[in-house]
């Protein structure tokens, strides 16, 4: 099998000069590389093209903001494969495959729209952990997958080092799903209050907590609940594995916050943002 994630590959493909290469930086890259000095830095290793998965992250929160506002049962996020892969992979658990949201992850989302507008380009996700790789894998629209520890020795191997030089990500800039990375960043951003009261959410970080809360669902505890907002990760995707794992969580989510605050100070063309139209015509459910 093709494996997208065989690194000498993938330094390879970015010496092509004939390919094109674009990038797809998950948000929690924040934690790991300094913005905006990690898009020069990426460039300056062959990447032609950035994007963050922040506007595949918006398209998704409509996608889940139309089945919740019909479903009456429970409805388990699908943006965190470690959670699908451990549900599914459950003797004890896998009867609640039919309550995973049949809707894209933000990294395929986000795929299927570089796919769009670069159509000649190959499409690499820079990840935080092993399940994203899985993932990439298993889907058509992503052809390579590296995670922040792998990127880290590619610039270390090249000297690439941050610079003063101020770039900007090339298309698809959206704010306020930047807090994504974060446990019950997708809650906090899908709009839901219309639809769903307080007592009918929860968030939950860490796959063991996850577990215990669907054993509990099945015996009867919490029936109230109709939309769970689950990562494996501790603190969301900031506690990643390919993440720094020296920083705390705390710390690590202040930086992201810093970033969502300094991203609605940014200057953005409009050709750069991510805007509904540039998604037209692709679906984002399962
Ligand atoms: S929560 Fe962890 S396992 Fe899930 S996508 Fe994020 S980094 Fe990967």
């Amino acid at each position: 099998m093709n494996n997208k994630n065989d690194i000498t590959k993938i330094e390879k493909a970015l010496k092509n000069k004939k390919q094109k290469i674009a990038a797809m930086l998950a948000p929690s890259f924040v934690s790991e590389f300094k913005y905006p000095q990690i898009i020069s830095q990426l460039r300056k290793l062959g990447f032609n093209n950035l994007v963050e998965l922040t506007f595949g992250a918006k398209m998704i929160n409509r996608e889940y903001h139309k089945i919740l506002e019909k479903s009456n049962s429970l409805v388990i996020a699908s943006v965190c494969p470690g959670i699908v892969e451990s549900i599914k992979n459950n003797p004890e658990l896998k009867s609640y495959n039919k309550n995973i949201i049949p809707v894209n992850s933000p990294m395929i989302a986000t795929a299927k729209i570089c796919k769009k507008i670069y159509p000649k380009h190959k499409i690499c996700f820079i990840s935080p952990c092993h399940f994203k790789k899985i993932e990439a894998q298993n889907c058509e629209c992503v052809d390579y997958v590296i995670d922040y520890n792998q990127l880290k020795q590619l610039f270390t191997k090249y000297n690439i080092k941050p610079s003063k030089e101020k770039d900007q990500f090339d298309k698809l800039y959206n704010d306020y799903t930047k807090i994504y990375p974060l446990s019950g960043g997708l809650s906090k951003t899908a709009h839901l209050k219309g639809i769903l009261k307080k007592d009918q959410t929860k968030t939950i970080d860490r796959w063991k907590d996850v577990e215990k809360f669907l054993k509990e669902y099945k015996a009867g505890k919490n029936k109230s609940i109709r939309f769970l907002d689950v990562t494996f990760c501790k603190g969301g995707c900031i506690g990643g594995p390919c993440t720094n794992q020296k920083l705390s969580i705390a710390k690590k989510k202040q930086l992201v916050l810093k970033y969502l605050k300094q991203a609605r100070h940014e200057d953005i063309p409009e050709s750069k943002k991510g805007l509904i139209n540039k998604a037209k015509g692709i679906s984002f459910r399962n």
